[in-house]
């Protein structure tokens, strides 16, 4: 943590098993050994999240009509995914979501499934 940068990288643990048990990755055998790749999908969604240039129509929308989910004021907000956000909730979404990718996304109850039969995706 000190140097902000480098992070031992079993702290990735649950992310890696997730991006496996959700099939955001596939395995491919080389002459070099295994390696592993997003999926398309996955790789089309990270080109679409970290584009840089102006936000998405809807996270310039203002609302005012719905409670901000992190903090419950009612002040004016955005849509973030499907989360209305006030700006001071978004800042602080952001800043953890960089310290630390958050596992959101998906239902508890199934992280215990090891060998999932069915895809997150048809
Ligand atoms: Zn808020």
């Amino acid at each position: 943590m000190e140097n902000g940068h480098s992070y031992p990288i079993d702290r990735f643990d649950a992310l890696l098993r997730d991006l496996v048990t959700w099939g955001l990755v596939r395995r491919k055998d080389t002459e070099n050994g295994p390696s592993w790749q997003l999926v398309d999908a996955a790789e089309r969604r990270l080109e679409e999240l970290l584009r840089p240039g102006p936000p998405l129509v809807a996270e310039v929308v203002i609302y005012l009509d719905h409670r901000c989910v992190d903090c419950r004021r009612r002040v004016p907000t955005h849509l973030h995914g499907d989360a209305y956000l006030c700006d001071a909730c978004w800042a602080l979404r952001s800043e953890a979501a960089v310290e630390l990718p958050p596992p959101e996304a998906h239902p508890s109850r199934r992280r215990r499934s090891r060998f999932p039969r069915e895809q997150p995706t048809g």
